[in-house]
């Protein structure tokens, strides 16, 4: 088991949890694994399915993610394959002849082809050792992304003639799910493996800021080298938060369900091999997707659920290095989510218990407790808890901000309106917008008008929620009029400060720099990979991962033998790829 773990994939010891899963595999049982993001599921059925004779069919969830999963074993030497509706009948018969050549180790497959009677009729005439189901938990209703086809493929697997094992893998499964996978997979109780869901590396936080906008324009541009992720909730959130990046002239793609498959394959590659660093997406963005050097994740909004977030915060920081999950959040989100389930067609249950899980997300955006410890109680009630040390809540990150200026032009503006006005108009004056009804009112002629242009709608309306919750504005069917209390304030004799809100950090977050890395061979390492990636249209991080990089850094090997003995570094890769990371680290040290 270890020779196959470091002849392919170079890892000297295997993770929490991925041993005894694939102990039981070779011993021929059903196996529920139940690990975190990055905790290495895809070894649990790649080891045992080089170990075994014949083809092991893993099933995955969406078929535009199949190609990274091939590459990356391809790229270790290893034959893996996929069948999917994008090929053209030439490229899937060349699958099928080495399928029945006995050459493929791993098919990947969507469940939707079992719907295809050639493909069940090709399957049963292959030695197929081993079925696994990778991201599980869309096999259960009561899990957060269900897809009805990963249910139906069930029956059609266990119809199947041949012997074979079964693997469900998952990160994120409540307890409930758990049992209902297992029940569905006829998973034994004994045969489920769980390892702790903490993931050390990543730093949790929460920041109820009122300009998430800024926010974010600050933080990637003082992240600008590393790779993030940022999920809105919407489409047309996504658009203009895309848009004011390029106003600001930062680059960066963005991925959503309304765009074209060939649109979102694009900017799926353009991310996976570094050649832009942010992606602003919705949470269609992201499942299964490979890049591991992911350092930081944001919520624009927030989720529906604890498990949603966790699964897409869980993107950052796969290769075990420190990267940061933030969730921005205001109230309004809160309401989105009420409406959703409220409309939706869902049975009473059903939405009862959606709004259970709301009500968790809700708890987690305003705890004062670990962030950690808050998300791994969730996951797992029995564990005992600790603080994390390193999220916002137990380092006191979250400042208050002095909004006393920004009150007084609300206040200011409500004040010389010349009749009682609503939240949005406010809005549209403090703006500077011009609409036939300002126009109408002479508005525009105030010198209230444009006040506020450089807030965005949402920032404004997140002040004036501030001003309503503290007493300072009355509102009454949307329309807002200032509290006696206001006098007090424009005499400057109160200040307003907001919830906790962090400006800006003090310490810059520590991604960067980690301890004896050598920070420009790094790069060099990096552009050298970079190459290589385009060369060979191979990810990135399916060369190597920054870990590995690091290492090399650190290490500055000078010999294939120092190099083997790095994590990461396999029999093939080593062969391959490891030659011009030599050259490039003896040329360094030449120099210095
Ligand atoms: P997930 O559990 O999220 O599916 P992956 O299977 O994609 O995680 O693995 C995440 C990263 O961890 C990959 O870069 C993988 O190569 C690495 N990895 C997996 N197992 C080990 C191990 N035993 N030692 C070191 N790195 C590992
Ligand atoms: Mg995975
Ligand atoms: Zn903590």
């Amino acid at each position: 088991m270890e020779t196959t773990l470091s002849h392919y994939f170079g890892y000297e010891t295997f993770r929490p949890g991925q041993k005894e899963i694939i102990s039981k595999i070779i011993d021929h049982r059903n196996v529920l694994g139940v690990l975190p993001t990055g905790g290495g599921k895809s070894i649990c059925y790649q080891v045992p399915g080089l170990m075994l004779d014949g083809t092991t069919i893993v099933i995955s969830p969406l078929i535009s993610l199949m190609k990274d999963q091939v590459d990356q074993l391809n790229a270790a030497g290893i034959n893996a394959a996929y069948l999917n509706s994008s090929m053209t009948q030439k490229q899937q018969k060349a699958v099928e002849q080495e399928l029945l050549r006995g050459e493929v180790q791993f098919l990947y497959v969507a469940p939707e082809r079992f719907d295809n009677g050639y493909f069940v009729n090709l399957l049963q005439q292959l030695t197929i050792p081993l079925v696994a189901f990778d991201e599980a938990h869309c096999i259960s209703k009561w899990g957060h992304d269900f897809r009805p086809s990963y249910q139906e493929v069930i029956h059609k697997v266990f119809a199947l003639p041949q012997d074979f094992a079964i693997v469900a893998l998952t990160a994120t499964a409540t307890t409930e799910v758990q049992k209902d996978i297992m029940q569905r997979l006829n998973i034994n109780k004994n045969d489920e493996i769980k390892t702790s869901t903490k993931r050390r590396n990543l730093v949790f936080k929460v920041n109820p800021t009122y300009q998430r906008q800024k926010f974010v324009l600050d933080y990637v541009k003082e992240h600008s080298d590393v790779a993030g992720i940022i999920y809105c909730s919407t489409r047309k959130q996504v658009e203009e938060l895309h848009e004011a990046f390029q106003d600001q002239n930062i680059q960066s793609t963005i991925y959503h369900a309304g765009l074209s498959n060939k649109e979102r394959e694009q900017a799926q590659n353009d991310f996976v091999y570094d050649r832009v660093r942010v992606v602003v997406a919705t949470n269609a963005f992201g499942m299964g997707i490979d890049k591991s050097n992911v350092r930081y994740v944001i919520h624009y909004n927030m989720p529906g659920d604890l498990e949603s977030y966790y699964q897409e915060a869980g993107r950052a920081g796969r290769d075990g290095l420190n990267s940061d999950c933030i969730l921005l959040f205001s109230e309004r989100d809160i309401g989105l989510h009420q409406y959703f389930i409220s409309v939706s067609k869902a049975d009473d249950d059903y939405k009862d218990k959606m709004g259970e899980k709301l009500t968790k997300m809700i708890q987690y955006t305003k705890t004062k407790k670990c962030l950690e410890a808050t998300l791994v109680h969730y996951f797992e009630p029995n564990e005992k808890l600790e603080e994390c040390q390193q999220c916002s809540n137990c380092v006191h990150e979250n400042k208050t901000y002095d909004m006393t200026d920004e009150a007084k032009m609300i206040i200011s503006c409500i004040a010389r309106m010349k009749q009682q006005e609503s939240y949005s108009v406010i809005i549209q004056v403090l703006r500077g917008e011009t609409s036939d009804y300002i126009k109408y009112c002479d508005y525009d002629q105030l010198s209230t008008h444009g006040l506020m242009k450089d807030y965005t709608t949402s920032d404004l309306s997140h002040l004036i929620d501030e001003l309503r919750f503290k007493g300072y504005l009355n509102e009454h069917d949307e329309i807002l009029t200032c509290d006696a209390s206001v006098k007090k304030l424009l005499n400057a004799n109160a200040a307003v400060f907001t919830t906790p809100f962090k400006r800006k950090s003090k310490e810059k977050v520590s991604i960067n720099t980690v301890e004896g890395v050598d920070k420009a061979l790094f790069d060099e390492l990096k552009s050298v990979r970079q190459q290589l990636s385009e060369q060979l249209e191979i990810a990135p991080v399916s060369i190597f991962s920054d870990y590995t990089l690091e290492e090399f850094a650190k290490r500055k090997p000078e010999s294939k033998q120092d190099m083997i003995a790095i994590d990461g570094v396999g029999s093939y890769k080593l062969k391959h790829y490891c030659p011009k990371f030599l050259e490039t680290i003896q040329s360094y040290k030449a120099q210095i």
